[in-house]
């Protein structure tokens, strides 16, 4: 790969012809129309948050760098920003009036309405930049290595990079567009952000059964995205057909391996949203993001609900009892073993050797608390499963 250090650019050539798509969130064209912003393996814009975009002006006119940036050379005279297109973005959206910085007195002021000689010490400032020549799998395998100043790329943006294409900027256009009017539904099953490519991520993930990189390769030069879509709608049809209820903690669950796993079974969204009632009013279920999978594998999975246990005190006072009663009766303190015809008929264990079990089953309404505990040795305790 060959590169050429340029220090002579000023922001004023990069802004020349700046073009900033408001829908899409992308700056598109600088340095007259040599320029190419945004490539469509970058990602979005995402400074625009009212401090990144406004750190970067404020840099500009302290005279502090805002670090490298690198050009690739697509052909002579013709450029694409592989790194940097953040900043440029933001400076190219300031000159061009879409957003104010605040001044010494406080004052919200556009780029049109600062004083001459601070708009001309921005227009005059002289970027460091690298032009980079070298073939896609050179600049790739580079573009790979780096990470974009403050924000490294998200393994999603790399795979993006790395398996740009048509299915990449198809499937952006999908799962990566914020004015998608179905995020909003999405947003209930899948966490985080279109700008940071998690629900095209999450898509991907399903779809491939979590060979992402995999699937991306084979679909590289798709002109069309059908099994992707319609495979994620499928799974948040199915999740959303089934819970009636739209609750927190489903967000971010595995619905991919859900659906694989639960597709075939039916459901009734009613009983199913009783049964959600109930779980969520149980004092005793301590995750309840394990709920949605217990009541889909027929509420048998006990452990996914992580049900509280017994705390200490109550086990003591519990083996305690037990084990007197236990010795003036000459048979294990362990109840199962004392009904048993083996050697530990008699048996007496240590606290260390039991472990407190519900003598009623919480999913029978069992409560967890002394009246219902019993402490069983370990290997009854374990024999007895989940209950
Ligand atoms: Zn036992």
């Amino acid at each position: 790969m060959k590169t050429t250090l340029r220090t002579d650019i000023t922001i004023q050539a990069i802004c020349e012809g700046f073009v900033y798509n408001e829908l899409e969130g992308r700056g598109l064209f600088g340095l007259s129309g040599k320029l190419t912003i945004q490539p469509e393996y970058q990602r979005n814009y995402i400074y625009a948050d009212g401090k990144k975009d406004v750190a970067v002006i404020e840099s500009i006119l302290k005279g502090y760098p805002i670090g490298l940036i690198y050009f690739n050379t697509v052909a002579p005279d013709q450029f694409e920003v592989l790194d940097g297109q953040q900043r440029i973005t933001s400076f190219g959206r300031f000159v061009t009036n879409k957003f104010a910085i605040k001044d010494e007195n406080g004052m919200e002021q556009y780029f049109g309405g600062l004083a001459k000689d601070k708009q001309e010490k921005i227009l005059q400032t002289k970027l460091l930049i690298y032009e980079c020549e070298g073939t896609e799998s050179e600049i790739k395998e580079w573009f790979r290595t780096i990470n974009i100043a403050g924000v490294p790329l998200n393994s999603q943006e790399l795979l993006n990079a790395v398996y740009s294409g048509p299915f990449v900027t198809l499937a952006k256009e999908e799962f990566s567009n914020t004015q998608n009017s179905n995020i909003m539904k999405w947003s209930a099953y899948v966490s985080g952000s279109a700008n940071r490519q998690e629900f095209l991520e999450r898509a991907l993930d399903w779809v491939s059964k979590g060979n992402i990189g995999d699937y991306m390769s084979r679909h590289r030069y798709d002109d069309n995205i059908n099994e992707l879509k319609t495979y994620f709608n499928t799974v948040i049809e199915w999740v959303s057909g089934i819970f009636k209820d739209v609750e927190s903690e489903m967000r971010g669950l595995e619905w991919g391996r859900l659906y694989e796993t639960y597709k075939k079974q039916p459901y009734d969204p009613n009983k199913i949203s009783e049964q959600l009632r109930a779980l969520y009013a149980d004092p005793y279920v301590k995750n309840r993001k394990g709920v949605f999978e217990y009541i889909l594998g027929g509420s048998v999975i006990t452990n996914l609900l992580d049900v509280r246990v017994f705390d200490e005190a109550t086990k003591r006072t519990s083996y305690s009892r037990q084990t007197d009663e236990a010795k003036t009766k000459d048979e294990s303190n362990c109840p199962l073993c004392a009904i048993g015809h083996d050697a530990n008929k008699t048996r007496i264990y240590t606290l260390n050797e039991m472990d407190a079990d519900h003598v009623t089953a919480w999913s029978k309404g069992g409560t967890t608390d002394i009246t219902n505990c019993q402490l069983l040795c370990k290997t009854h305790n374990r024999a007895k499963g989940n209950r």
